[in-house]
């Protein structure tokens, strides 16, 4: 069995690169840590200094690193903070909200890279390779066609020697795997075994039996790290929903912590590691500012001190249980407090974890992670839809009022698009209703892997989808509709009876002042002209 080099020249380069990318990032966190201090202390001059001085540094590494982003974004904080400082007392708000603006982008480039990506780019370039290992020559190009509909590149192998080969030059997302490679008898899972033995990063497979297989087969296979067994048949719809759940690594969106906390020094010491485990964060050191707070910051998870002048932490804790919609907001409570039976009161009170300070990184981390997960697994059941995993129509709603909102003061772009299946009920008709269900979840699935983690797709209805593009102008927005129309299209639909197509109908709009408000009507209508015009149709009223 071969052994991976770890040392080897390609190692190395991805190691360097990683470390480059961190210092970059590191210097990122640093100007976001000073910025806090900028704010915090009534903008003093010592500290816009600082800011200066570190926002150069990143100037420097993001030059010297090649990473164009941040280069841009650090250079517009550069110019607006000298402009600042030189008009002295007198700041121009403009420029101040220009600065803030700025600096917000900045932290989302420290914390989620993989969105910075324009969604023009990530929807035609397909993100993930999937290895087929397969004798049947016929059958693996049947699903290479298949995958690439959903955006996944594919690499074919029809033998063991050419399938080790390439695992040298490229790492697998995922691997589908003949269990009976080259036709003998189980070389596939001994394929997959000595990939796993080697130092390779671990990967899953499905394997395909081109034989009924036996308990025997299964076991082995399971022992192989299986994910997916196909027997005798691979039901292709069913064969992306399994590498889609396989390849889903996406980074975690960073969680949103208040931290409530009359001590300066502390609340800064919370927030830089909570800040360093990529968790956005945001402190007040009065507690009669929580209403605003609550509403300004919308918090996923909130830290509260125990004991504060004015009112203590079970008083607050309570007050904001009053609120319905903040009833189920995880708080963790932190004292030095090492009574036990206060412990015991506070968390009756609703109150969920309670650390005793001296507060361990490690454990507050683990605390806030654990308790934001699990408040966004319940967050996500009421607001999915079950069918498709999709948001459900009043939280696609919510989402585009809250992007709006954000998007409105900032200037940045924004679209709103409809989509809904052209003669569905002929769908349904000709291949039943389960059928009907599978097409609508493919098509979930497609815009899934089509767009960014940073746009919000939601079932509308029954078989209408609605999509908010986030950082979006029209033009770009038609662009990626019309792709993924186009894609859809051409993707084979299975059903007992025969495969067919099936196309969709979309209308997109585009925020502005005037119908910024009414973007749902609007659009609707403009799916109607799309309906009107002919059917699988991407359609827009302003100018691209
Ligand atoms: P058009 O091109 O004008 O959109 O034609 P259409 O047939 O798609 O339009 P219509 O809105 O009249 O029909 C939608 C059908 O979708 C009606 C309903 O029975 C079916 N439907 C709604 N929800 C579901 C669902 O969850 N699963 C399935 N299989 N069918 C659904
Ligand atoms: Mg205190
Ligand atoms: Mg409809
Ligand atoms: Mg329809």
């Amino acid at each position: 069995m071969q052994k991976k080099n770890p040392a080897s020249s390609r190692d190395q380069a991805t190691e360097l690169k990683r470390y480059f990318a961190k210092r970059v990032t590191d210097q990122v966190r640093h100007v976001i840590g000073i910025w806090r201090l900028v704010v915090d202390e009534n903008w003093q001059t010592h500290r816009l200094e600082d800011l200066l001085e570190s926002t150069k540094k990143l100037i420097r590494y993001a030059q010297h690193f090649q990473e164009e982003s941040h280069l841009k974004l650090a250079r517009a904080i550069a110019l607006s903070l000298e402009t600042i400082m030189d008009a002295g007392d007198e700041p121009d708000q403009m420029i101040i909200d220009e600065l803030t603006n700025t600096i917000e982008q900045l932290s989302g480039t420290a914390l989620r890279k993989n969105d910075s990506v324009p969604s023009s780019q990530q929807a035609i370039t397909p993100k993930k390779s999937i290895y087929v290992a397969m004798t049947d020559a016929e059958l693996a190009h049947k699903l290479e066609r298949q995958l690439e509909f959903f955006g996944f590149r594919t690499i074919i192998t029809q033998t063991g020697d050419e399938f080790k080969e390439k695992l040298k030059t490229q790492e697998p997302a995922a691997i589908i795997m003949d269990v009976n490679l080259e036709q003998q008898f189980m070389y596939g899972i001994e394929l997959i075994n000595e990939y796993l033995e080697s130092n390779a990063p671990d990967v899953e497979t499905i394997f395909y039996s081109d034989q009924d297989a036996d308990i025997h087969t299964l076991l082995m296979a399971s022992r192989a790290k299986a994910r997916y067994f196909h027997n005798k048949t691979i039901e292709m719809s069913k064969i992306v929903e399994e590498i889609e759940d396989i390849t889903d690594v996406s980074p975690e969106t960073p969680y949103r912590v208040l931290v409530v906390e009359d001590s300066k020094t502390q609340a800064f010491r919370i927030e830089q590691i909570l800040n360093n485990s990529g968790m956005i964060t945001k402190a007040i050191l009065d507690p009669m500012l929580i209403m605003d707070a609550l509403e300004d910051f919308q918090p996923e998870i909130i830290l509260m001190d125990m004991y504060m002048p004015v009112c203590n932490g079970m008083e607050l804790a309570n007050v904001i249980r009053q609120q319905p919609r903040y009833v189920s907001i995880p708080i963790v409570f932190l004292s030095a407090e090492d009574d036990l039976e206060k412990q015991f009161d506070a968390m009756s009170k609703g109150g969920d974890v309670f650390l005793t300070k001296p507060i361990k990184a490690n454990h507050l981390i683990t605390a806030v992670r654990t308790k934001g997960q699990r408040a966004r697994q319940l967050l996500a059941l009421v607001n999915q839809d079950s069918l498709t995993g999709l948001l459900n129509h009043t939280s696609i709603l919510r989402e585009l009022q809250n992007e709006v909102n954000k998007a409105r003061p900032k200037g940045t772009p924004l679209c709103f698009a409809m989509i809904d299946i052209d003669h569905f009920k002929n769908i349904n008709d000709t291949y039943g209703h389960p059928v009907g269900d599978r097409v609508i979840k493919n098509l979930a699935m497609f815009l899934k892997q089509r767009l960014r983690k940073t746009d919000f797709i939601g079932r509308y209805g029954g078989e209408e989808f609605a999509v908010v593009l986030t950082n979006t102008a029209l033009r770009d927005a038609y662009t990626i509709f019309d792709e993924i129309r186009k894609r859809f299209s051409q993707l084979k639909q299975s059903s007992d009876k025969k495969d067919f197509h099936v196309t969709f109908s979309c209308g997109v709009v585009e925020m502005d002042d005037v119908n910024y408000k009414n973007m749902t009507v609007v659009c609707d209508e403009i799916l109607y002209d799309a309906k009107r015009g002919g059917r699988n149709r991407v359609c827009h009223r302003q100018e691209l």
